[in-house]
């Protein structure tokens, strides 16, 4: 029965079937070993081999430069909308404190009033909201900061202002408000952050925003990406970002492991503890704590071995379809399955309405509404009838969502496709 259904779920989301049989086996009995994967340690040389092959796998098929490291967290995306906001701006206060060091020498009273005054007017965290997601994690950490009794977030772009107060454009960058690169003496932000994809509203970054690119003379930009829902579904620039982060259970595995690529002199930047409680930030929670995390090999506490190697299966399935083309690979395969999709949402626009604008619409995650909202239920019901699962919108925001992750086949696309024009001739 699996192999007729066609799943569409927006995350979990599938995962090919032969990773799935290898774990099942897997989880019973690890290489004739006696033990499943799930019980074996997370300190045995077998989980640091699995450890190691899966970042071997994710360093070879976005070609990750030697300055990043590859963590293994907790928590979920939405766990690293807090990590993030802890360990930057205890990035953010290093920098202060080493600035303020070259000026005062020892006199540790000097720095800190310093790095005290400088944290109160000139910290900011850009955020691009360009929907649910990087609307929660902008939240998070307003939320985080609150006790300071400031509110250091910078939103320096609020998509649904200009598209009638609902996500689904980016406008121009040069209507961004971001702080500028070489604001209040040098600090500029603790970072910019953006969400490359949408999972919710289906809106995703045609590309890396061009005044994001480093510019010679004015300081570097750290730019923190959430790409939980399209990480590996095209080539990557990672020598851009300070930190990619995503949640694995959409294209690269089973929920309960979390991915971060961090740049790692961030890693190397953090303040003592006891500098960040008297400036007034508490120092990141240990296990939300990048540095902590890295200098133990993502084995600071238990991890879900089991997961980590579903993870370097998938990875190592797309490295044996791909070879050489790697990534840019499966950029071309996603490509192509959204657009059989949205070519026949587009050759039918009577019965079908994409909701977002052209430009930006997701590949991984396809919104669409069926304009009669009495025929959206029964196209709901039909799909599903035809095994063709897992469409309904997210409840926030309702409509249809197909979402094409790395696991949907061609094969699955075609046969919604298919639906899709079949459906449409006969409400027409
Ligand atoms: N970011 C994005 C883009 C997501 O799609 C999700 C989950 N769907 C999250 C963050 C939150 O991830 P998690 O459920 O792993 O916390």
């Amino acid at each position: 029965a699996r192999a007729e259904v066609a799943y569409f779920g927006a995350g979990p989301a599938g995962i090919p079937t032969p990773v799935l049989e290898r774990g099942a086996a897997a989880f019973v009995n690890f290489e004739d070993s006696g033990l499943g994967l799930a019980e074996i340690s997370h300190r045995s040389s077998t989980a640091t081999k699995i450890l190691d092959e899966t970042k071997k796998g994710l360093i070879s098929l976005l070609d990750i430069p030697d300055n990043y490291d590859i963590l293994f967290l907790h928590g979920g995306g939405s766990g690293e909308f807090s990590a993030v906001v802890f360990n930057m701006v205890a990035v953010w206060v290093e920098k202060r404190r080493r600035k303020a060091q070259e000026q005062f020498g020892d006199d540790d009273e000097a720095i800190l009033l310093r790095v005290r005054e400088e944290l109160k007017y000139y910290l900011r965290l850009d955020y691009l909201i360009t929907g649910s997601w990087s609307l929660k994690a902008s939240q998070e950490a307003a939320q985080l900061l609150d006790p300071l009794g400031q509110n250091f977030v910078n939103v320096a772009l609020d998509a649904r202002e200009t598209n009638e107060g609902r996500f689904g454009s980016i406008p121009p960058e040069d209507t961004w408000k971001l702080t500028p690169a070489n604001a209040n003496s040098g600090c500029g932000s603790a970072f910019v952050y953006y969400c490359d994809n949408e999972t919710v509203d289906g809106v995703e970054f045609p590309s890396f925003p061009q005044c994001l690119e480093a510019q010679a003379g004015e300081n570097d930009r750290l730019v923190i990406c959430d790409m939980s829902s399209n990480f590996l579904s095209r080539r990557v620039d990672v020598k851009k970002y300070a930190v990619i982060f995503g949640g694995a259970q959409k294209n690269i595995g089973i929920t309960d492991i979390t991915l971060a690529i961090v740049r790692k002199d961030l890693l190397g930047d953090m303040p003592p503890p006891s500098f960040l409680h008297k400036v007034g930030v508490w120092s990141p929670p240990t296990i939300l704590n990048w540095q902590i995390v890295s200098k133990n090999n993502s084995l600071y506490n238990t991890l879900p071995i089991f997961s980590v190697w579903i993870a370097g299966e998938v990875l190592r399935a797309l490295i044996v379809l791909h070879g050489d083309s790697k990534v840019a690979g499966q950029e071309a395969v996603s490509n192509a399955k959204a657009e059989t999709v949205y070519r026949v949402l587009d050759t039918n626009p009577d019965v079908y309405q994409p909701v977002n604008h052209r430009d930006v619409r997701s590949r991984m995650n396809i919104c669409f509404r069926v304009k009669d909202p009495k025929t959206e239920k029964q196209f709901l019901a039909e799909a599903e009838e035809r095994l063709l699962q897992g469409l309904k919108g997210h409840r926030s925001v309702g409509g249809i969502r197909a979402s094409n992750y790395n696991s949907v086949s061609m094969d699955n696309i075609s046969k919604l496709a298919e639906y899709l024009t079949e459906f449409a001739q006969r409400k027409r």
